[in-house]
């Protein structure tokens, strides 16, 4: 039977972190949510971004815009929001909606919208130069929010500074460990495999085209599931006394579940996230983190 890692209550504490260091800034940073069309799902995790920045002390600016939204006038409010002083951090909430950029063919990849953000203001960490110098760092570095002055120039994934929290918590040495990591996303599978590789962690990379997951997965003593498939990870998944950290959200007959069967897997594993209450609020914490971090990097060199 395993513990359970209470992601609200590790959220709780690391807000309180940012709290104290946004009271010791010189004026409030700012983020901006660049949110398009009504998504529901997207509306509720802008507002839930939105409140935590409130409760730490962040401004926050969403800039909402019509699903039929041209890619010429989201071009033009990244330019303007890169180049506003109040702005220290930006994300454009995706997916984008199906019906936005009528004037675009073929339909633009998100990339074309995320590498013209100000890498200095690249709070998700997807911007090619960030994930970049994470891919060149040697060895592990503060890359989370820190009173460090001399913090590395990078900002990396929240969901991926979230997951190495939850695993930090559990107090186990990741040396010679085996991690794998069920996906290769930029905004997770490979943030978080190269945050494992520097804690000396054996990294596998799974992802859709892998041929036997079982085999792979059954043999970690950390997996990270973040597939988006409900389910995917059974007990026969794991290995007995694993860590498994569930990063999936998906929505099924309208409850959020994740990628990993809690129930059985809570059997065999020996720490285990819930959904909700897991990898969630402690990405928003971080998220908050990095605009914080993205202010203070603003006062050196990016
Ligand atoms: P994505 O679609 O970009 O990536 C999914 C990855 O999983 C891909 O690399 C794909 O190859 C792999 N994959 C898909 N099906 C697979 C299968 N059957 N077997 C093995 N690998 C498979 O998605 P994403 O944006 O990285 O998000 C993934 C999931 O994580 C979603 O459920 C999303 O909602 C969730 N998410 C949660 C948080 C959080 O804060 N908890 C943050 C970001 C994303």
């Amino acid at each position: 039977m395993s513990s359970v890692l209470d992601g609200r209550k590790i959220a709780d504490k690391v807000l309180a972190e940012i709290k104290e260091e946004v009271a010791a800034l010189p004026r409030p940073p700012g983020l901006a949510v660049v949110l398009i069309g009504r998504d529901p799902a997207s509306r509720l995790y802008v507002k839930n971004k939105q409140k935590a920045a409130e409760q730490v002390g962040i401004s926050c600016y969403v800039v909402r815009f019509p699903e039929n939204v041209s890619i010429k006038r989201v071009k033009q409010e990244i330019a303007a929001l890169n180049k506003a002083s109040a702005i220290d951090g930006i994300i454009l909430q995706l997916p984008f909606p199906s019906l936005s950029f009528p004037d675009a063919v073929p339909r633009p990849d998100p990339l074309c919208f995320l590498r013209l953000i100000d890498p200095a203001k690249d709070i998700d960490g997807l911007h090619p130069l960030n994930l970049g110098r994470l891919c060149s760092l040697k060895e592990a570095a503060p890359i989370s929010i820190s009173s460090d002055p001399n913090l590395p120039n990078l900002l990396v994934s929240p969901t991926a500074q979230a997951v190495m929290k939850l695993i930090r918590e559990t107090g186990i040495d990741l040396a010679g460990k085996k991690a794998v990591v069920v996906s290769r996303s930029n905004l997770v599978g490979k943030p978080a495999a190269l945050l494992l590789l520097l804690q000396d962690a054996t990294v596998t990379v799974c992802h859709s085209k892998t041929l036997d997951l079982v085999r792979e997965t059954s043999q970690a003593d950390i997996l990270v599931a973040a597939a988006g498939v409900p389910g995917l990870i059974t007990k026969k998944h794991i290995k007995k006394g694993a860590i498994v950290i569930d990063v999936g959200i998906n929505r099924v007959d309208d409850r959020l579940v994740g990628d990993v069967r809690f129930n059985e897997v809570k059997q065999k594993a020996g720490w285990i996230t819930p959904v909700p209450g897991g990898v969630g609020p402690l990405t928003v914490a971080y998220l908050l983190g990095n605009v914080v971090r993205a202010f203070k990097l603003s006062r050196v060199a990016m």
